[in-house]
């Protein structure tokens, strides 16, 4: 899918160049003449890039950016300030409105392309995740948009690889004003250094003495423990083509040298806030995919988990020759519980009740809740004779003693009715297994309840 370039300036011909260029690299390509129009545009469409012009009358580029980015449903969209303007306070005054970097006027071929691929792959990585992550805000985990917007990007830590003192002796107190920086001058420990130290952020000096730093770039890009991490380079005036190199194999930002010191901020901060996002986005992900594989109440797996994953035990068991083991646990009379003593007394009972499944079996064993009161242990490399033994041992964790309920003020009796069976055959379905063990767990209510009983072969 092309990405969608969103093109502001309030001269026509300057929209027609750029929207000449980006078409012939097959970018989609909208266009607006006035800042209000650009908002109203980025409210309703998708877009994935904005290429602002600073200077346009009623609302500037600086204002634009400026609430793009203080709202939380468009402050993900990169915006590219494009200018004719170039003192590093103008820079700076852009970068500090939000925006992810700064074109030059007359804007140069290679590097407006390879700005917007970068910035556009970026983009579309996050929206994969923000898709997710809002998946996870209907089941309730808080969405990171209002952290982000709130975020200074301050505070981070920083890697500097720089093996000049001249350089890294003025640039490391530069950004020591707002965070915690490491300088590694030996670019051989860079990648190393990098990956065991959690850092928001690695500055990379292109220009170091015996070491090329792109490969230091690429070698981070490759490395899991590094994927993330935001790298900001350092180039020399005169080394375009290793700086475009660089933003091909994933450095996501660069300051020429010489270096001004706010625009190094301005910069750092940016990278930081955009990294803290996506691991707030990536963190969403994974708590809700762990929702959706565990049961609230008890913390333990869900029926749908256990489910999928009964079949994947089977078969390695089955590969293996070993054997395989299911029980299946229904608390006896669990309805007068909640009827004598209320619907929260009976959730005080299912959840230490599967405090106490989990202390009675092994790491491997694999306990859920089926539903209600009734619960699923898998017991791999397990035979009917162990798991007999099991299944008594946990019989008798719950019946030994006493479970509180209404906060500690009264304590009440429970038992439970075990039905046991084993995968028979190799080509048994595991659907049959857990048939039999409900079997005899029916048996074991029949026979009187508080008791395992175990499925014939
Ligand atoms: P038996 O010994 O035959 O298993 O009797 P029982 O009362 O345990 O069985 P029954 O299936 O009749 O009742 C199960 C009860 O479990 C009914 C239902 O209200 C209660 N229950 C199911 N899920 C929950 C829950 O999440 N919380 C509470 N408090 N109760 C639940
Ligand atoms: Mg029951
Ligand atoms: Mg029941």
């Amino acid at each position: 899918m092309s990405a969608r370039v969103l093109v502001v300036d309030d001269v026509p011909a300057n929209v027609r160049l750029l929207e000449a260029r980006l078409s012939a690299e097959y970018f989609d390509v909208m266009t607006a003449s006035n800042g209000a129009q650009a908002l109203e545009i980025c409210a309703r469409a998708e877009c994935d890039i904005i290429l602002l012009d600073v200077m346009m009358p009623d609302m500037d580029g600086f204002e634009v950016c400026r609430r793009l980015k203080s709202n939380p449903a468009t402050h993900f969209i990169p915006v590219v300030m494009v200018t004719a303007l170039d003192s590093p306070a103008d820079r700076v005054r852009g970068l500090e409105a939000g925006a992810d970097d700064f074109l030059t006027k007359p804007v140069s071929d290679v590097v407006l392309i390879a700005r917007v691929r970068s910035l556009t792959r970026l983009k579309m990585m996050t929206d994969e995740l923000r898709m997710r992550a809002l998946t996870s805000l209907e089941i309730g985990i808080q969405a990171p948009e209002s952290a982000a917007v709130s975020d200074t990007g301050k505070s981070g830590r920083v890697l500097l690889v720089d093996d000049r003192p001249s350089s890294y002796e003025r640039l490391a107190p530069v950004l020591s004003t707002e965070h915690a920086v490491d300088v590694e001058p030996d670019p051989t420990q860079a990648l190393f250094h990098a990956a065991e130290g959690n850092y928001d952020l690695m500055i990379v000096s292109l220009s170091l003495a015996d070491f090329d730093g792109l490969r230091l770039c690429s070698q981070a890009r490759s490395l899991e423990r590094t994927r993330q991490l935001p790298i900001l380079a350092l180039a020399d005036a005169d080394d375009n083509t290793r700086l475009l190199r660089g933003l091909e194999i994933g450095v996501n930002d660069y300051l020429m040298r010489p270096v001004d010191k706010n625009e190094l901020l301005a910069r750092a901060r940016t990278q930081i806030r955009r990294r803290r996002y996506t691991d707030h986005l990536r963190d969403n992900v994974q708590n809700s995919i762990e929702m959706a594989i565990t049961d609230a109440l008890t913390g333990l797996h869900n029926r749908r988990y256990m489910e999928s994953h009964l079949a994947t035990l089977a078969e390695q068991n089955v590969a293996r020759g070993k054997p395989l083991a299911v029980m299946i646990l229904d608390i006896d009379f669990f309805k007068a519980v909640n009827d004598t003593y209320g619907h929260d007394a009976g959730d005080d009972v299912l959840r230490e009740f599967a405090t106490r499944i989990r202390r009675s079996i092994r790491g491997i064993d694999l306990a859920c809740r089926y539903g209600g009161e009734e619960f699923v242990i898998v017991m791999p490399e397990t035979d009917l004779n162990v798991a007999g033994k099991v299944a008594e041992r946990v019989r008798r964790a719950i019946a030994a003693e006493p479970f509180t309920i209404e906060k500690g003020a009264r304590r009440i009796e429970v038992t439970i009715s075990i039905g046991l069976a084993t995968l028979e055959r190799k080509d048994e379905p595991v659907a049959d297994v857990l048939k039999r063990a409900d079997v005899a767990l029916y048996r074991a209510k029949h026979d009187g309840r508080n008791r395992v009983v175990a499925a014939a072969a």
